[in-house]
């Protein structure tokens, strides 16, 4: 830790770039797994590969410059390349740095951890209309080993006090029961109003992960959060396709009607907690919680 400190005063710049290059190359590899899980093909082996079957060479496969480099063209057979691979590498490799500005180190690592298996989540979820179960599942499994193994994880200092494990694994299991509750609730409500089905069981799972990486009040921020982001998200969609054409296409139709993935919503709330809003929502529910005593 004390090296740490000494880099950071020397050359401040060095760990947040190496923070956003790691997420880069994280979001290359989220590249291969939003492609390959759902096909249910192997994410390891065997390498990349072009539309075309030729192996990519690693030069040809440098995170975000590679795709510039070769103006979005497979340099084997000229197939387009989607203008997404970059841009979910320097997505993954902005919330790394978020990560790495927003907390101690060890907390960051189970943050990006978190905003990886999130971005590849919500990208299946675009594509597919549906989070796998290895994710959501995966997710609260991975959030409460984090939790007992790194207390600091929910803000407990080990070398502060012994219960500090113990207290960062009550708060992961009630983040998994109050977040997934929650929102299991606001379905069957939303149900009984609209009469029809609101939301899918896939986002009660998601949100029992969300909860044992973020707690209770992190889970619910993310409801409410992602709520607003997919609000905002759907304004702006609707504007800039007005923009294009007046006319009303049956595209609209869908996105007016049930078929909105309220994953990735959710995966933009939880992050916006992470980067940005932990303490101050902290600091509200605290507030509450005084009014009981
Ligand atoms: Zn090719």
């Amino acid at each position: 830790m004390e090296t740490l400190q000494f880099i950071e005063e020397d050359f401040p710049w060095l760990m947040p770039s190496f923070a956003f290059l790691m997420g880069a190359i994280v979001g290359s590899f989220l590249n291969v797994c939003i492609y390959r899980i759902p096909a249910k093909k192997s994410i390891v082996s065997p390498g990349s590969t072009c539309a075309c079957g030729q192996p990519i060479k690693w030069y040809d496969n440098i995170p975000i410059l590679s795709w510039f480099i070769l103006r979005g063209k497979a340099r084997c057979c000229g197939s387009n390349y989607s203008f997404r691979y970059p841009f979910i590498e320097a997505l993954t490799g902005i919330f790394f740095l978020a990560a790495w500005e927003a907390h101690s180190p060890l907390k960051a690592l189970c943050i990006m951890i978190f905003a990886a298996m999130l971005v590849c989540g919500s990208f299946i979820d675009f594509d597919h209309m549906e989070i796998p179960d290895r994710f959501s599942i995966g997710l609260a499994v991975i959030g409460f080993a984090l939790s007992v193994l790194i207390p600091e994880l929910h803000g407990f200092d080990r070398a502060d006090f012994a219960g500090a494990s113990i207290n960062a694994t009550l708060q992961s299991i009630l983040g998994i029961l109050i977040g997934s509750g929650t929102i299991l609730w606001i379905a069957l409500l939303a149900e009984i109003v609209l009469r029809k089905e609101a939301m899918g069981f896939g986002d009660v799972k998601l949100l029992g992960g969300i909860g044992a990486f973020l707690g209770w009040q992190g889970a619910i921020f993310s409801i409410f959060g992602g709520a607003l982001i997919g609000c905002v998200g759907l304004l702006l969609w609707a504007i800039a396709k007005r923009m294009i054409s007046s006319k009303r296409t049956s595209n609209d139709e869908a996105l007016l009607g049930r078929h909105i993935p309220f994953g990735p919503m959710l995966a933009g709330g939880a992050l916006l907690y992470s980067f940005a809003m932990e303490t101050a929502v902290l600091k509200y529910f605290a507030q509450f919680e005084k009014l009981f005593q």
